[in-house]
């Protein structure tokens, strides 16, 4: 065997460490392998209505006025770089709902390198805590793309990931209404604990009171994602 062979030898010998690294890695590191949430089993009835990407001050403000009248509290995943300093997330926080992080661009995590992954996480984390005296603990990534880096940093920053147990596809222009309300409703038969993805859209917001309906006559209790988390159902 030439030097070549020597090196494709020493090639294939580094390739077999690797995989034997990351495999044995991941195994030692429990947190490498959370998987993002997509329904709480065992808990009780109850349903989580987030919101992705707002705030849309016209839409927002009908869904803070919905939510007061109906009683119920949601999440809202927020793009950072998008949040107006404005008296709508004040009001929102003091209402009791929840602002979760959704990173400060929206960019697929999965592609960004370390540096600027983590600005995407921890600057959003920042911003809140100076800004609005508030600490996100749960995490939506941007259409939904985890991978090892993305749960290490979460981890480090003590976030939840969370995805849903089902999407609406509400920012879809051509989903309709009712679309959205079958989509919702059929998260109940996934687990007790649901997550319903929606967005701050108009369309949702007009179907919103006969999801809560279908829920609410279902005896199902309506909680932020960490109050589901958490088992704080009252
Ligand atoms: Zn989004």
């Amino acid at each position: 065997m030439g030097k070549s062979g020597n090196n494709i030898k020493s090639i294939i010998t580094i390739l077999i460490v690797s995989v034997w690294f990351s495999t044995t890695l991941a195994q030692s590191n429990p947190e490498l392998s959370i998987k993002p949430i997509k329904c709480v089993s065992g808990y009780g009835k109850a349903v989580a209505l987030t919101f992705d990407d707002g705030l849309r001050p016209e839409i927002h403000k009908q869904l803070l006025n919905l939510a007061k009248k109906e009683s119920v509290l949601v999440t809202f995943f927020l793009i950072g770089n998008t949040v107006d300093k404005n008296r709508l997330l004040k009001r929102t926080i003091r209402e009791g709902h929840e602002i979760g992080n959704h990173s400060m661009t929206h960019s697929v995590l999965t592609k960004l390198s370390d540096s600027e992954l983590r600005s995407e996480i921890l600057d959003f984390q920042m911003m809140f805590k100076e800004d609005y005296d508030y600490v996100p603990t749960v995490f939506r990534a941007p259409k939904l793309q985890y991978d090892e880096r993305v749960m290490k940093v979460l981890k480090e920053s003590n976030l939840i990931p969370v995805n849903a147990t089902v999407g609406t596809k509400d920012w879809a222009e051509d989903t309709t209404k009712e679309y959205i309300y079958n989509k919702a409703i059929s998260a109940m038969k996934t687990c007790d604990g649901c997550i319903i993805l929606m967005h701050e859209v108009k369309k949702t917001v007009d179907v919103l009171p006969q999801i809560i309906k279908y829920y609410r006559d279902n005896g199902y209790k309506f909680v932020t994602v960490s109050q589901l988390l958490s088992n704080k159902i009252q």
